[in-house]
């Protein structure tokens, strides 16, 4: 039987009523642009992360580039960006005036590291932006104390993890944004992705742990300004009909938008159970495959795998031997950011960020959406196995 990558049909027909009642919401009311339902579902992610604001605008790029640019770069100014991620994370630096300063990642859990920030940090680091890829947040407490110490911005990128928390352990401090909400192994220690940085962005493309029906985004922070600014530079720079205090841009949530991740929102710890259960089995399915290195989850980390991704030998063959048999899976990502034919003159060459270019090589994500049935994983798995054997 063939195992899609990622159907979102599936998901869809389970809660069919709830998503086309909020559509004809939207619809009957002709409201489109801001307005009640996307102050609700800001409301709405503002409680459930535990933050004090939750900003709605276009994608998860726009979340990225609107705080960056409330912080007024000046030329030279740079910000440190995992060379390993998605291209928007960088792309949004550079629109917003800094220099990508690109650093490389932990081989087993793909997410930055202290070490890895402080090997490129300069007299010019303002910003510090972790991604917390494939849905496991960065190591939080290390990154901020750093920063802290240091005088630097940190925007989490939490495009891929929406729900994802970490055990708090910034000294002292209590979370900024403690919360009690979720599974039992949520106390209050704990901190959500989205709640640990001093802003964050998360990303509502239909493919993400809450995907919208079409492009959205968010921004979350618990600084006033900060927020009000954002809010500002989402409509043109000014909240005030036709008066302009900066130049903005028009990144509004829309309405329809709105709805839709309203009504998915209440399924979405549900949703990032079920991919935990399917990382569990196939952890356990592939743990003999010599070949194979799966997931490194670090402690205290609650991991909500928007990817499965493991680290394969001879990557591009397992690939295609199992798109023959119809199984699908992902490639993120087979090139570094640092690489990229757009960044050539930043100066980036091979072999300066070793584990981001052996991971590009290695790097091979299976099936995980929350739909898929325990049958299906093993198919996944058992063809893994074969492809090793054979
Ligand atoms: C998806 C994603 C983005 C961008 O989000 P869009 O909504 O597609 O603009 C940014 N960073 C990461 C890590 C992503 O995965």
């Amino acid at each position: 039987m063939p195992v899609p990558f990622l159907d979102l049909k599936l998901q869809y027909q389970a809660i069919k009523p709830v998503v086309d009642e909020a559509l004809q919401r939207v619809v009957s009311a002709q409201a489109f642009i801001l307005g009640p339902e996307v102050e609700g579902l800001e409301r709405e992610i503002s409680a459930y992360l535990g933050v004090s604001h939750a900003v709605g605008v276009a994608s998860g790029t726009d979340a990225l580039l609107l705080p960056l640019k409330a912080l007024d770069p000046r030329p030279g100014d740079e910000a440190i960006v995992p060379a390993f991620t998605f291209f928007a994370t960088a792309g949004a630096v550079w629109n917003a005036g800094f220099r990508p300063v690109f650093c490389d990642v932990d081989p087993d859990t793909f997410n930055v590291t202290l070490e890895s920030l402080e090997a490129v940090w300069t007299e010019r680091t303002r910003v510090v932006v972790p991604v917390h890829l494939f849905g496991q947040m960065a190591p939080m407490g290390e990154i901020l104390r750093l920063a802290r110490r240091r005088g630097a911005f940190v925007l989490e990128d939490a495009a891929q993890a929406i729900g994802a928390r970490q055990k708090w352990d910034v000294g002292t401090e209590p979370a900024p944004g403690p919360s009690s909400k979720g599974t039992e192994e949520v106390g209050k220690d704990w901190v959500f992705a989205g709640a640990a940085g001093d802003a964050c962005a998360f990303s509502f493309f239909p493919t993400k742990n809450l995907g919208g029906f079409g492009d959205g985004g968010m921004v979350t922070t618990f600084d006033d300004s900060l927020a009000e600014i954002v809010r500002k530079l989402r409509v043109h720079g000014g909240l005030q009909m036709y008066h302009h205090e900066r130049v903005g841009t028009n990144s509004r949530l829309d309405a329809l938008q709105a709805a839709v991740l309203r009504a998915k929102l209440p399924y979405l710890e549900g949703w990032a159970e079920a991919r935990r259960r399917h990382a569990a089995l196939y952890d356990e399915l592939l743990a003999g495959v010599e070949e194979i290195r799966t997931p490194k989850v670090l402690d205290g980390n609650y991991h909500v795998y928007n990817q499965y991704t493991v680290r394969a030998q001879r990557r591009d063959e397992l690939r295609a031997y199992l798109s023959q048999r119809g199984i699908g899976t992902g490639l993120y990502y087979p090139l570094g950011l640092h690489l990229q034919e757009c960044f050539a003159s930043l100066g980036g060459k091979k072999g300066d960020l070793p584990v981001t270019e052996t991971l590009t090589e290695e790097v091979l994500s299976l099936p995980v959406f929350p739909e898929l049935t325990e049958g299906q994983i093993e198919e996944v798995a058992e063809a893994v196995r074969e492809f090793y054997r054979s």
